[in-house]
This record gives structure tokens, sequence and C-alpha cells, in this order.
């Protein structure tokens, strides 16, 4: 009986640890974030990758170049997108996470303006990028790491630029129906689909990652050329935001690419029928809570991005 008690507190403070780590595009964050406290032991080689990265406010003054693999890596000489530009505006200031591989940010810049042009959009909302030096954080996002992800709203940026309290207090708008079979009409406009394809038809764009629901409507409302489907591919999450990511770029020889989506629209019942299944759209609780999996120390990330934490 003891014993049960015990399982069941543990569960449940491992629901709350999970539900405390999103930092999805509807977590709010705050106008001023208390500052961690620095770690008792930085060097010992247990300690979490990401409590280390998540302690660096700047980028390493290095060359830029993505390390590693979007999921285990970081970045070095990072830049900021600015928190305010032409066609978009940076959400949730207190993360800093606003940086990226240069490239990434011409890119970004490039899909705004084209989203602004196509959908009409005053501009659009960026959620999470990566941190200065990249590498895991410590909320949210398993990718992110490499300085060539970056989080877009599903919300166009109102016509007028946000207070700070706006960017950490605004939600995003929620684009899928409660049954998850469909897009909310309610909230889909026929002009989300051109901001989305912006995205896909740039040649630099490795994939686009959605909610099932959301490739289930562009599938439907794509007309003429098609071929920027096959980028848009089926994601847990990603019902507020869609996710762009990079290929590595040109010469960056420490990044490690991911293989190339294939060419199919991946619009097919069949293709879609995995995400629409029972066991994913009403996951049951596993009968034994899993074993939570140890951090990524920096010994797990590649050799070079103890370089990068430790530059000035
Ligand atoms: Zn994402």
């Amino acid at each position: 009986m003891k014993r049960h008690r015990l399982i069941l507190a543990l569960a449940l403070i491992s629901a709350v640890v999970s539900m405390a780590s999103p930092a999805s595009a509807q977590d709010k964050g705050s106008v001023s974030p208390k500052p961690l406290p620095p770690l008792a032991n930085p060097n010992d080689p247990n300690v979490a990758a990401k409590e280390l990265f998540g302690r660096k406010p700047l980028p390493a003054k290095l060359a830029p170049q993505p390390i590693g693999f979007y999921a285990k890596g970081c970045i070095a000489g990072a830049v900021a997108l600015p928190i305010n530009g032409p066609a978009w505006q940076v959400m949730r200031l207190s993360r800093n996470r606003n940086w990226g591989h240069p490239d990434l940010i011409a890119l970004l810049e490039r899909v705004a303006t084209k989203a602004q042009k196509t959908a009409g959009w005053p501009g659009l909302l960026v959620g999470d990028m990566s941190q200065p030096r990249g590498g895991p954080m410590l909320t949210g996002h398993a990718s992110h790491q490499i300085g060539l992800d970056a989080d877009i709203w599903l919300t166009p940026m109102p016509n007028r630029q946000l207070s700070r309290e706006e960017r950490e207090e605004t939600s995003a708008v929620m684009m899928v129906r409660k049954d998850r079979l469909d897009i909310d009409s309610a909230t889909w406009t026929p002009t989300h689909l051109p901001v989305i394809r912006a995205a896909a038809q740039e040649p630099q764009v490795e994939r686009i990652f959605v909610n099932a629901a959301i490739k289930k409507a562009l599938c439907r409302e794509a007309n003429g050329d098609r071929s920027w489907l096959s980028k848009v591919r089926p994601m847990y999450g990603h019902d507020y935001h869609f996710h762009i990511r990079m290929k590595c770029p040109p010469g960056s020889t420490n990044c490690e690419a991911q293989p190339p989506p294939n060419n199919g629209e991946g619009c097919s019942t069949g293709d879609l029928a995995y995400w629409f299944s029972d066991a994913v759209l009403h996951p049951k609780p596993p009968v034994k809570p899993p074993k939570p999996k140890p951090p990524m120390t920096l010994a797990n990330l590649p050799a070079e991005c103890r370089q990068v934490l430790m530059a000035p």
C-alpha cells in the first residue's frame, strides 16, 4: 500500500515536472525572469549540459558554425534576430532564444517579408530559435540546438509594436479542432497556407513541422505547385506554431545533416493514418511510469561544444 502511494506520488511529480517543461508558444513568460542561481559544481562531468548552456547569456565569439545534430549539438558565433523587424516581432524575450546561424536570420527575414506580401499579414511572430550558444534547453524542445531551427506562431503579428508584457503574456491561437481530426475552421484561415508555403519553398529549408491536422488542411488547400508539401511533415505538438528547420549551411563541416524527406506530398490517407490513429490521438498512460532518461552531459555532445561553452 505504502509502495503504491509512493509510485503514485512519483507519477504525479513527473507529470507536474513534464507539464512545467514544454515552453511552447502558449506558455507564458515574465518580463522580470529570476536569474538562475550559479551552479555549485559547474565542472562536475555529470552536470546536465542544459544547466551549462542555459546559463550563457551571450554567444561564443567565434566564426559562425553549427556543430552536431539538431537535437545534439551547439552553435558557435550565433547572431540575434532583432526583436523588431520590418515584417516580424520576437515573442517571449525573457527566454533569450532569438539566436541562430546568420543564414537562419537572413532566411527568417526573407520568409517574413514574403508572408507579408503573399498572405497580407502585417508580419510574423517569432517564437523560440536557439540559445546564444545553442545546446540543450532547460525547458522544452529536444532540437533547436544548433541555430538552424525556429518556431513561428500561427497567429499574425498585430499591426503595431507589442509591449514587453504582451510578448510574455499573449497566447498563440490553437489551430486544431477539439477532436484533433482537422483544423479548427474558427481559427484557421486562407492566409495560413501562403505563410507556411513561403517558408517551405525556400531552398535552404530542410523540413517544416506542423500538427497532422494542419498538414491535412494544407494538402486539401494547396493549388498549383504542390512540390513544397513534401517538406511539411506532421509532428507532435505544433498546434499553435510551425517549425522551420534549415539544412546545414554550405561549408559547415561540423554540422550533421538530416536525410532529406522523400519527394512524396505525404497527403494520402495512408501517409497520415499513423497520426490519426487512436494510439496517437488518445494515448493511454503507461502502466509503469517510464524511468526518466538521464540528461545529456557535455561529454554526450560533440567535443567542439566544450570550446563553444568556454569561449569568451
Ligand atoms: Zn518546434
